[in-house]
């Protein structure tokens, strides 16, 4: 088995009518294309009709242009803070999670303004405090998270924006959380935005999660795990069967290379 790693996929390469395709690779950064007969996209589905990955013809109904790709609703996305900092809080468990006064709030923000709350849980996660190698002795590695909604026109996260609520967030670590004195003690920190998710891992929209669960509907009727009329495409990940999550993405590892082996006719595992 050849790994290729650092090695982006550009499109599956597909033969056929649409409807009927059947893969026969994959098309590469450098424009070599692998050959093969069964392809497993981790990209999340959404991501990969929207893009070059998946050849237009080939693509559903459902998922086949920009306007009916912008009207699925994407689940939340994420707000982070890895942090450095001199010292300790003892106050700090292993994970804590932090609640604003007015919960309904960040509701309202959420999912009716579609912007990120003022007032947010915050969760903030001190590895640390339990296991004391993680960050050379007399410091602490602190990662913080916020849930903000998906990239839409709400919210771009700009720079100022950025800016902006990394400061938010600051002051309500200094004050609701109590971790005092925070901004003088940091001395590492990258900032991670939903635009972050999209660039660096393809997450539609940025959403950490794939299609909002928030009906029936997209809760159980995910993109399946075998691509509609592309023979020998199949998709994993958190964008489609099971769903999102470590639990379920790793199950939905499980049936994507079962199905792979029932498709392919090939030898189960070693039992
Ligand atoms: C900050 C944060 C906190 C979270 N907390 C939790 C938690 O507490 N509990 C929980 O269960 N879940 C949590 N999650 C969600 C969980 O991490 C995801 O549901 C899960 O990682 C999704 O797995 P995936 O395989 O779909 O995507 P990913 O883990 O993103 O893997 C997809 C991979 O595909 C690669 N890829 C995409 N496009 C291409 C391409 N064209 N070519 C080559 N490679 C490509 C990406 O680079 C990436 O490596 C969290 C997520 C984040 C970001």
């Amino acid at each position: 088995m050849e790994v290729r790693l650092n090695t982006r996929a550009e499109s599956v390469c597909i033969d056929g009518p649409a409807g009927r395709g059947r893969v026969t690779g994959v098309e590469t950064a450098g424009g070599a294309c692998i050959p093969a007969d069964a392809v497993v996209c981790n990209a999340d589905p959404l991501t990969a009709y929207a893009s070059s990955l998946i050849p237009a013809p080939h693509r559903p109904r459902a998922f086949q242009d920009a306007a009916t790709l912008d009207k699925i609703e994407p689940s939340t996305s994420a707000f982070v803070l890895l942090l450095g900092v001199r010292g300790d809080y003892p106050h700090l468990a292993h994970y804590n999670s932090f609640l604003p006064d007015d919960g309904n709030a960040e509701f309202t923000a959420l999912f009716e303004r579609g912007v990120p709350a003022d007032d947010p849980v915050i969760g903030v996660t001190c590895q640390s405090a339990t296991e004391p190698d993680c960050a050379p002795p007399g410091f602490s590695n602190l990662f913080m998270m916020t849930s903000p909604p998906a990239l839409s026109s709400n919210f771009a996260w700009t720079e100022p924006e950025t800016a902006r609520y990394r400061e938010r967030v600051l002051d309500l670590l200094e004050t609701r959380c109590g971790l005092t004195g925070l901004r003088g003690r940091i001395v590492c920190e990258q900032v991670w935005t939903p635009r972050d998710f999209e660039q660096r891992y393809g997450a539609f929209r940025g959403s950490l999660y794939g299609i909002s669960s928030n009906s029936w509907r997209s809760a159980f009727l995910r993109p399946p795990n075998r691509a509609r009329g592309v023979s020998g495409l199949f998709f994993v990940g958190g964008g489609t069967h099971p769903g999102g999550g470590l639990p379920l993405v790793t199950l939905g590892g499980k049936i994507v290379a079962e199905a792979v082996i029932e498709a392919k006719n090939l030898p189960g595992p070693q039992k």
